[in-house]
């Protein structure tokens, strides 16, 4: 089960944390993997050599030269994981205007030109898994993440949408929206003892989560196993937001 040798999948922002995982599981189930992520060519080495097979891929998808130059490279995938996002922390009425346009431009905009660039030859297969990465604010509210989390539910909408559209052509698109999970994002807020106490008493599960509580999901979501899934939103944050 779960198998996706002779698969490719792209990886959005995927040299560290969840993306990370996504695209090293994705790769120990065999498929081919494209390890991107914005920061520098390096990085994105670096991280595509802990990750067996995979392919280094620098570009910074919230520009449509980037989104053209990683194309270039993986050309068609079976299996794309919008992951890579911009997160701006302020009150909504301390929200700038270059925030706001960084925000919608990478967790919106650019999952929209991916899906146009990469769903014709999924159509073409008969075969596809879009999968993008919201969050646990597209449930619930956060005073310090208003721009983000409508960002997040814009992505969700859209995301229905093209499910509907998608479903005859064999192409699953779902949305999975993680709660609190440790990465470098936010391995500073986490570091003060008494802000991480307070996100752990606000989760019923009484933990922050991993990576590795995403990937199996995401896994399932992008299997063959998973082709009865689409349009879903699946919540992954130990109850957070119940
Ligand atoms: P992270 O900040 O640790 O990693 C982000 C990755 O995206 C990096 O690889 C970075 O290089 C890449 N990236 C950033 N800007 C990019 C750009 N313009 N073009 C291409 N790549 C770019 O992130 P994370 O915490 O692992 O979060 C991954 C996803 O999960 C995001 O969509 C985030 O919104 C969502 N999420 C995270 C949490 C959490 O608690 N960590 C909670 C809810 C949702």
């Amino acid at each position: 089960m779960f198998d996706l040798k002779g698969k490719k999948a792209l990886v959005t922002g995927s040299t560290q944390g969840i993306g990370f995982e996504i695209a090293k599981t994705f790769a120990l189930k065999g498929a081919t993997v494209f390890v991107n992520g914005a920061s520098s060519s390096a990085k994105c080495k670096e991280a595509s050599e802990k990750i067996p097979g995979s392919i280094p891929v620098h570009a910074d998808l919230s520009s449509d030269e980037g989104i053209e130059s990683l194309y270039n490279i993986t050309k068609d995938v079976d299996i794309l994981v919008l992951n890579a996002s911009y997160q701006h922390k302020a009150k909504w009425d301390m929200t700038t205007e270059e925030n706001l346009n960084r925000t919608m431009s990478l967790n919106f905009e650019s999952p929209l030109k991916l899906i146009k660039k990469y769903s014709p030859s999924m159509k073409k297969k008969g075969y596809g898994r879009i999968l993008a990465i919201g969050s646990v604010n597209q449930h619930q509210t956060h005073k310090m993440l208003s721009a983000y989390s409508a960002s997040k539910c814009a992505l969700a909408s859209l995301i229905r949408n093209i499910a509907k559209d998608l479903a005859p052509f064999g192409i699953t698109v779902n949305i999975l929206s993680p709660g609190a999970i440790e990465t470098p994002r936010n391995e500073a807020d986490l570091s003060d003892d008494k802000f991480k106490a307070e996100v752990i008493a606000s989760i019923p599960c009484g933990r922050i989560g991993t990576p590795s509580d995403i990937s199996p999901a995401a896994l399932l979501l992008c299997s063959d196993e998973g082709a009865y899934i689409t349009g879903s939103d699946l919540i992954i944050d130990g109850g957070m937001c119940l």
